[in-house]
């Protein structure tokens, strides 16, 4: 029995990966996602409600403006005006994080305001994480997973509607694990290019993309000191990683016209 069911997980497996290869906007990277855009912006829905009951909304008018003023225009940049944008803003002035989930549904912590500080360091956060949702990399992660499962049958009920092993995958891909002590950090490749796409969207925006330098020089000054931000343990930073902005920020400037704005 045990063999049958393999057999049939590699089968339906087979059949996804076929019908299953998406391409990164701007980069051109080719991936695997299993998961098709309204499973993912479903299960996005899921996890807003489950945030949003447990969160303290910061009401302060000068925060809620700003960060809807920056993430609106990074959310035009994308050209993805066909997604269901929201820009939900937590008083928790301890936690200094902020994610984006699928269907964008942005969440900003006031913990990480003291590290931004300014729009363009703002805008700096909110398109990385942007970017990470714009190329699907929650989807991708969460198909690894599926994938690393299928031997065990586990493919149904982590696709099964509100499964436990499916919140569970969910969080964990999305990286939101850390609620449940597992944090799996983007790839490398997911984090380069979720800088490469933030680039080229806070140009876009009408912010200066060499923003983005002072703002993950000083992560990486933070990421020295003895309290480490939590932005910084889904998000390590090195001197390579700010080369590698460095080398793409000729591109980025191509598309910064700050006086359209
Ligand atoms: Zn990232």
């Amino acid at each position: 029995m045990k063999g049958k069911i393999r057999k049939f997980g590699l089968y339906l497996l087979t059949l996804l990966i076929l019908s299953s290869c998406a391409t990164v906007p701007f980069t051109q990277r080719k991936q695997l996602i299993l998961i098709d855009p309204q499973t993912e912006l479903a299960l996005g829905l899921e996890v807003r409600e489950e945030i949003l009951k447990k969160a303290k909304i910061c009401k302060d008018p000068r925060i809620v403006n700003m960060v809807n003023k920056v993430g609106w225009r990074i959310a035009e940049a994308t050209g993805r005006t066909d997604l269901p944008w929201e820009f939900t803003v937590i008083d928790d002035p301890e936690t200094a994080n902020a994610f984006c989930l699928p269907g964008g549904k942005v969440f900003v912590y006031t913990g990480i305001l003291k590290y931004t500080r300014d729009e363009n360091g703002l805008s700096t956060v909110l398109a990385h994480e942007i970017g990470h949702a714009i190329a699907r990399h929650g989807a991708e992660r969460l198909s690894m997973l599926l994938v690393a499962q299928v031997g065990e049958d586990a493919l149904a009920a982590a696709l099964e509607k509100g499964s436990e092993a499916r919140s569970k995958a969910f969080l964990i891909a999305y990286g939101l694990g850390a609620q449940l002590g597992v944090i799996l950090p983007y790839s490398r490749i997911q984090e380069y290019e979720a800088d490469h796409l933030g680039l080229i969207f806070m140009a876009k925006a009408g912010y200066d993309p060499r923003g983005a330098l002072v703002f993950w020089n000083r992560m990486l000054r933070e990421q020295k000191g003895y309290k480490i931000p939590e932005f910084l343990s889904d998000h390590p930073t090195d001197e390579k990683r700010i080369e590698a902005i460095k080398r793409l920020l000729p591109e980025a400037l191509t598309y910064y016209h700050p006086e359209n704005k």
